[in-house]
């Protein structure tokens, strides 16, 4: 074991216990941990039977009920003894769901079917963890709840689309919506915590929340649920934001921040970008979340940070990147109807702590700088929040619509 590697798992287990211990959400810091200590060997299916069962928690046995998959095991599960995790196989061309679970299996692999997925597996990934992988050739939706003894999967959509679907007049050309959508809105900071403070000593904190609402307002008069994380000036912490979504069962989460420059750059730098959550890491995504996720990781040092930046999942991924398109494209045209100078800044990958732990498509848009003279007098403009939060819900529609034309 080199050098880098051994200081990485030490700092993993680091991040795991303190993570613990302060209850904070650590199971993509587990995960990978787990992954490093497990996985530097395969075993093939002949060294596999040979293999003493190690974990002392046994599958006892699999069911399909409501259409769910369920897991029932013999004894109680604790939280960090499932990992679950999604990623696009270039090579199989498949978007596949994986579960690690620290358990064994009395029986040998299994393959399941369900209408629509195209191949589930279970099967003793090495002696200590059992291995679930749902794959599929399109996006689907794959959520999962933990009872004390029972894992439920739950594959796909059971909401009938049918009786979800309506058509709205207000528009020139009827839009298709989808009533049952569940949306959390996140604005970002409150409370003691005011997140950027720009031009004339304008907050982060109350433009945010300002424009948070607009969005609420519209998407729920356009017949979506909504929830949001915050709806006045108080503190919120980070991890129970993406808690607070899962709760909800919600569809996409939204984080509304603004950003911020030095006084050097206020005046030349302005516009719109739209982040989702991935481990890039480059200078212009590592700078915008320093500042992000400096509220909740004040406390970690500087290897909790760096490891935290090497090991994220990319949850998510492909749904979160094209709600980022949606979002940013539909947002920059609505502006652009009213308002000269706004910028597209772009849409990218960053490492945001508030993204992670979502289990549904999670995205952050900084609506703007308020460092810039600009920029900052419209954030604190009703007429713009209100065209930047129009324009924001357009972007939700377009990316519900655009997910059921490809069957997401
Ligand atoms: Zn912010």
């Amino acid at each position: 074991m080199n050098n880098n590697n051994w200081l990485r798992l030490k700092s993993l287990r680091g991040i795991t216990r303190t993570g613990k211990k302060l209850h904070i959400d650590v199971s993509v810091y587990a995960k990978e941990l787990s992954k490093s200590l497990h996985t530097k060997k395969r075993y093939s299916a002949k060294q596999r039977t040979k293999i003493k069962i190690k974990s002392s928690h046994k599958l006892q046995s699999i069911l399909w009920k409501n259409g769910n998959l369920e897991l029932l095991f013999d004894k109680k599960l604790q939280n960090n003894q499932i990992n679950y995790y999604n990623k696009y196989d270039a090579k199989r061309k498949m978007y596949q769901y994986i579960f690690n679970i620290h358990a064994s299996m009395l029986t040998k692999s299994q393959t399941l079917r369900k209408k629509g997925v195209s191949n589930i597996k279970l099967s003793q990934y090495n002696p200590n963890m059992l291995r679930l992988v749902i794959e599929n050739s399109s996006p689907i939706k794959v959520r999962f709840s933990k009872k004390p003894t029972k894992i439920i999967v739950r594959i796909g959509s059971n909401k009938i689309i049918h009786n979800s679907v309506q058509y709205q007049h207000r528009s020139k050309t009827p839009t298709r919506i989808d009533r049952d959508k569940i949306i959390v809105i996140d604005p970002g900071h409150g409370g003691k915590d005011p997140g950027a403070i720009g031009y004339r000593g304008y907050k982060e904190k109350n433009v945010v929340l300002a424009i948070g609402k607009e969005l609420r307002n519209i998407l729920k008069a356009r017949g979506y649920k909504v929830y949001m994380t915050r709806d006045g000036d108080y503190f919120v912490k980070l991890r129970n934001r993406t808690k607070f979504a899962n709760r909800k069962n919600a569809d996409i989460f939204i984080s509304i921040h603004a950003n911020a420059v030095s006084k050097h750059d206020a005046k030349k730098t302005y516009g719109l970008e739209t982040y989702y959550l991935s481990k890039s890491r480059s200078s212009r995504a590592k700078r915008v979340a320093a500042i992000e996720n400096s509220s909740d990781l004040i406390d970690m040092n500087y290897y909790g940070k760096e490891s935290f930046l090497n090991t994220l999942n990319s949850h998510n991924i492909i749904a979160a990147n094209k709600l980022a398109i949606d979002l940013q494209r539909s947002t920059l045209a609505s502006l652009k109807k009213r308002y000269k100078y706004v910028k597209d800044a772009g849409v990218r990958e960053g490492p945001f702590w508030v993204l992670v732990g979502a289990q549904m498509p999670a995205v952050l848009v900084e609506t703007g700088f308020i460092t810039n003279p600009r920029e900052a007098k419209r954030l604190e403009n009703r007429t713009y929040q209100k065209t930047l939060a129009r324009g924001l819900a357009d972007g939700v529609q377009r990316y519900f619509i655009n997910c059921r034309k490809s069957r997401y």
